[in-house]
């Protein structure tokens, strides 16, 4: 019976052992760059100028890099932002803003034109108009153009707060493309490159339709306060 190993075997464990530490070392390093909240950013987008709900002291900012003619945004918007509203946003806790992507060109500036016009406008009114600009987002064929001039005025129309005439000229006249642009320049800063994209304080949810994981952040975000 050979009672030694042969030196060439240990070098093959002694190289096998090596691997597996460094493969362990990478592993933990990714993990810890990367919870599974998502990634964490050194800052936090700006939200000055942005439309935003809810409790301006509340300790908490979530902002939605999001667009009107994104069927995934709408989703979000009916399956996870009322728990977001009904759990931290009613209750003081967080802060809710939106910026705007353009990934769907003309009619996503279009319709961020418009909603920054009623913002300016009238306050108040933009988490309506909001809604129901979303509300009319095709369901089928969401490609085909449905964001048009006189599709907003429509759904203006609805809203009682705006007054339409000064809204329309408002978008003829292109007076609010300026925040438009500025949310252009946080897309690219933030490197959004899906809507929805959504930020807790300074992380970016990994995967937006993962409640609990923005429950997680929020919570760590609240007890670091
Ligand atoms: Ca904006």
């Amino acid at each position: 019976m050979k009672s030694k190993s042969s030196p060439f075997k240990i070098v093959v464990i002694i190289t096998l052992v090596i691997v597996a530490v460094i493969i362990g070392l990478v592993v933990i390093s990714n993990n810890n760059s990367e919870s599974s909240e998502g990634k964490t950013v050194n800052n936090q987008p700006p939200i000055d100028g942005q439309p935003t709900l809810g409790d301006s002291d509340a300790p908490v900012t979530v902002v939605e890099f999001g667009d009107f003619k994104c069927p995934a945004c709408k989703v979000w918007g009916t399956d996870i932002f009322p728990q977001l509203v009904n759990d931290y946003i009613e209750t003081g806790k967080v802060k809710f803003s939106f910026i705007n992507v353009l990934f769907h060109g003309e009619e996503s500036k279009l319709g961020s034109l418009a909603a920054e016009s009623v913002y300016k406008q009238s306050p108040d009114a933009y988490w309506e108009f909001h809604q129901a600009l979303f509300n009319e987002q095709p369901s089928e064929n969401h490609d085909s153009s449905w964001i048009t001039p006189e599709k907003i005025l429509e759904v203006a129309s609805g809203v009682s707060a705006i007054d339409t005439d000064k809204l329309k000229s408002a978008i003829e006249n292109g007076s609010e493309m300026n925040e438009v642009n500025k949310d252009s320049e946080l897309v690219t800063e933030f490197e959004v490159n899906l809507t929805p994209s959504i930020m807790v304080n300074g992380t970016m949810i990994e995967d937006p339709f993962d409640y609990d994981a923005i429950k997680s952040a929020i919570e760590n975000a609240l007890g670091k306060n």
